[in-house]
């Protein structure tokens, strides 16, 4: 494997920015992904027939599977009516609710076009999670595709959940990101093999699946693209871990040892866990990187993943960097990947399709 070793990498190397039209799907994309992972949520996109088919496409799930999102579409004529399009809401609400008796949270996803802009949805979250309470908890949240990237949908449900999180001083970690279920699963077993008692992850499978916060909390982001939610979580007085990002076998080590590192975990029972699974990795990556040392990468801004992949891609599978873009750099999330890029790789931020 190889790897081109500097200092500081790429820390303080000049980013290019762009700052043109961009082209990105938007973030109600991540609705596919996060209504899958939280079991008994619903995610009610208040938008218009664009979002609707978005949702129906990028899903390809058939109407009368009863899937766990749908769209109340606003038409032009509501835009005469504000207050008929708030009591509209609320009616399509409360038939929702009692036809899907399952429903314990409900989101209520903003979306780009003017109408939506108008309403108030977090007033109508607030109003709408009192009536329902205790059964089911409304959250607001925006999907928005203006300025935004589709990561940025689960960063801002994220956010919302946190927000509405309950206060403890627990000494606990909490983990941030959705992943895989079969790479949850052995996150969450290589964890308690190291020893960590309290780990919770967000956003959580079941509302009853409790998760708090506050001054005893540390807690890391599994993915890169969850700066707002970083920062929320900041706020609540949760105090961050930093390490490169968990993507392929040095990052995946890395960043299990920022963990156990705050945790107090010793050296041994460290190694003793993850020598095993670790070699596995290596052998896996062994065999695709003979296909990719030496070939070059450009990666075009997309989702923010870019800058921890290019490290891997580079570091554990030989790959020369050209340039990497990203739509946003959150340099604190990113800032131990980007010290392990090699001097002078081309760093972007945003883009210009029309350049
Ligand atoms: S939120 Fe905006 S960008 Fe996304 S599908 Fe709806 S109209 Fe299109």
């Amino acid at each position: 494997m190889s790897s081109e070793k500097s200092l500081s990498g790429c820390t303080n190397a000049p980013v290019l920015k762009e700052r043109g039209q961009h082209e990105v799907f938007c973030g109600l994309t991540s609705i596919i992904w996060l209504h899958r992972k939280m079991q008994d949520a619903f995610f009610l996109v208040v938008g218009s027939r664009t979002c609707a088919h978005l949702l129906q496409s990028a899903a390809g799930v058939m109407v009368f599977a009863e899937p766990r999102f749908g769209t109340a579409i606003l038409e032009e004529t509501d835009l005469a009516g504000m207050a008929d399009a708030q009591q509209e809401l609320e009616r399509t609400v409360e038939e929702l609710l009692s036809r899907r008796t399952d429903i314990r949270r409900l989101f209520l996803v903003g979306s780009c076009p003017s109408e939506v802009i108008k309403l108030d949805l977090a007033t109508a979250a607030e109003k709408l999670s009192e009536q329902y309470f205790p059964k089911v908890n409304v959250i607001n949240y925006s999907g928005s595709g203006i300025e935004t990237t589709f990561t940025q949908g689960e960063d801002a449900c994220l956010e919302a959940v946190i927000r509405g999180l309950r206060s403890s001083n627990d000494e606990q970690l909490v983990i941030l990101g959705a992943l895989p279920d079969i790479v949850h699963d052995q996150m969450l077993r290589l964890l308690e093999q190291l020893g960590l008692k309290n780990v919770s992850v967000l956003p959580q499978v079941r509302v009853d699946d409790e998760v708090s916060v506050g001054s005893n909390t540390h807690f890391i982001c599994a993915q890169p693209f969850l700066g707002a939610s970083f920062e929320e979580m900041v706020r609540r007085g949760a105090k961050p871990i930093f390490a490169p990002f968990p993507f392929g076998a040095n990052g995946t080590t890395a960043w299990l040892k920022a963990i156990c590192d705050i945790f107090g975990i010793s050296k041994e029972t460290f190694e003793a866990v993850t020598d095993a699974p670790r070699r596995r990795a290596e052998i896996a990556i062994e065999k695709v990187s003979k296909i990719l040392t030496g070939r070059s990468l450009f990666l075009f801004p997309d989702s923010q993943l870019e800058i921890p992949l290019a490290r891997f891609l580079n570091q554990e599978c030989g790959m020369k960097l050209i340039e990497v873009g990203s739509p946003y750099i959150h340099k604190q999330l990113v800032g131990p990947d980007l010290q392990l890029l090699p001097e002078g790789t081309t760093i972007s931020e945003g883009q210009d399709v029309d350049k």
